[in-house]
């Protein structure tokens, strides 16, 4: 297993300059209040570097006005006829075609590249519906944060469209615009590019490779990645978190500086958040992180672990024990690996597995050097708490379907409860248990009777199976059989019993 290695499209160890702008203005050529000249004055009285003009459906031409210093780029707002899309870099009028996925190719083969604008504007949040959002392929970013929706229906930031897109998508970036209409606006968002010079070619090529961050107030002097550590450097942050799939808070820092460690990290990206006085933030793109944890465990999750249950004619004689003619002749499942980290030493835990007279009987061992702290609060069964003491909880999908299944949670005093969330068979499973001690471990058998259940047990036979076990002895640690991603009620990720 080599290092992890981080990617990020912007890193200012390389060569650059930062400079400031805003994408997103609107003129009397739309429906903007003041003239185009007077936009391009306030941005320049602002200190910005560039700014686009993107007015509605429109190009105009801005070579005979007075730039004031600003690098101006050519922008437009495609509008008509669906949710509004920023051709960024605009070389020609892309037509608001009703498809939005004709407009965005176009914008990509003749003009500039396409952000997709306030998605959460509108009553019901919804000017872009999610589901359009991950169908469309080949836009390159979104608005996080749009001033000009403060003061419009639904909300002004695209936090939980980004999280989600990065999570299920792929990398876009976020961007945030002022859409300015007037002056009152002026300045509230604006996106800092780290840029190979002071061109509008370089700001483009900056702002299309994620070699940016969003602004509203909150300044990145640095941002470094090196091996697996991240480090930002703000001038005015008071407050520096670290998101990562789904939005997960990962890690957050007081102070102005962040250094952060992904080596442990479970996220396959993350993303950074400055917070400054009053609403000032920054946000950085997203980070990359190749060859991490991530990674094994993507690969565990597409691993799926088979074990062969042997038949045998006569019933273990169930004292709990691991020990005996029969388990001794019947080879163990792997180890299982922790829940949250598969680099971590765990607790050894395995089972193993026979089918005799209708009934799957298992063998679970449990390491324990501590046996004397077991916790063991549940003395009843059917308590839908078992889980919270010292136990294990067994998955079964006996159509191997990877949706119906039953569970079965027992603790180290042996006591059960079992649940099914399987359509077809509402009655718990018929189960017995045993619990033992061994040195330095505690112990269980079960048998499940798979009588009277309609099914058929040809050779070969498969069921989902997962086991978990719970270690509540210091830190609360689980330990899994099968690597199931998020949850252990996933039983399409389950591994398969073959009997
Ligand atoms: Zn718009
Ligand atoms: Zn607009």
């Amino acid at each position: 297993m080599s290092n992890t290695i981080l990617k990020s499209p912007l890193n200012t160890t390389d060569s650059g300059t930062w400079l400031r702008g805003n994408l997103h203005t609107h003129t009397t050529i739309s429906d903007g209040a003041e003239n185009p000249q007077t936009m391009i004055q306030s941005y320049a009285d602002l200190g910005h570097d560039f700014l686009f003009i993107s007015d509605h459906d429109s190009l105009a031409d801005y070579s005979n006005l007075d730039p004031c210093g600003l690098i101006l780029i050519k922008g437009n707002e495609v509008t008509a006829s669906g949710p509004h899309i920023l051709d960024v870099g605009a070389k020609v009028l892309v037509p608001a075609t009703p498809d939005r996925q004709t407009v965005i190719n176009q914008i990509n083969t003749e003009s500039g590249f396409a952000v997709l604008n306030h998605p959460n504007n509108t009553f019901s949040q919804n000017h872009y519906p999610y589901e359009l959002m991950l169908e469309l392929k080949d836009y390159t970013g979104i608005e996080i944060f749009n001033a000009k929706a403060l003061s419009s229906a639904g909300s002004h930031l695209g936090l939980n469209r980004w999280d989600r897109l990065l999570a299920e998508k792929g990398m876009v970036w976020g961007f945030a615009n002022d859409d300015s209409h007037d002056l009152s606006i002026v300045g509230s968002a604006w996106n800092v590019v780290w840029a190979k010079d002071k061109s509008g070619d370089a700001i483009l090529e900056a702002l299309k490779n994620g070699s940016f961050y969003a602004s509203t107030g909150v300044e990145i002097i640095q941002l470094e990645v090196k091996n697996s550590k991240v480090h930002v450097v703000t001038a005015n942050a008071d407050k520096i978190i670290v998101v990562g799939k789904y939005g997960k808070r990962l890690f957050e820092s007081n102070g102005h500086e962040l250094i952060f460690d992904t080596s442990e990290c479970l996220s396959p990206y993350l993303r950074i958040e400055c917070y400054g006085s009053g609403e000032k933030m920054a946000w950085t793109q997203p980070i990359q992180i190749a060859n991490g944890l991530s990674n094994i465990l993507q690969d565990n999750l597409n691993e799926n672990p088979t074990y062969s249950v042997s038949r045998v004619e006569i019933e273990p004689n169930m004292t709990g024990k691991t020990v005996d003619p029969l388990w001794d002749s019947i080879q163990p499942s792997r180890d299982f690996m922790s829940a949250s980290n598969p680099k971590a030493q765990t607790m050894q835990t395995n089972f193993k597995a026979v089918f005799a007279q209708e009934k799957l009987f298992l063998s679970i061992y449990c390491e324990e050097p501590e046996l004397d702290k077991l916790r063991m609060n549940v003395k009843d069964n059917g308590n839908p708490k078992t889980w919270t003491d010292d136990s294990v909880e067994i998955f079964l999908d006996l159509d191997h379907t990877g949706k119906d299944y039953f569970q079965i949670m027992l603790n180290a005093a042996g006591y059960y409860a079992c649940s099914s969330f399987d359509s077809k068979r509402k009655e718990p499973l018929i189960i017995k248990t045993k619990v033992a001690r061994e040195e330095n471990a505690w112990t269980l058998e079960i048998s499940i009777s798979l009588a009277n259940l309609g099914l058929h047990f040809p050779l070969g036979k498969e069921f989902g199976f997962h086991i978990v076990r719970n270690r509540k002895i210091g830190l609360f640690t689980s330990s899994l059989w099968t690597y199931v991603g998020e949850s252990n009620h996933s039983p399409r990720f389950y591994g398969t019993l073959t009997i």
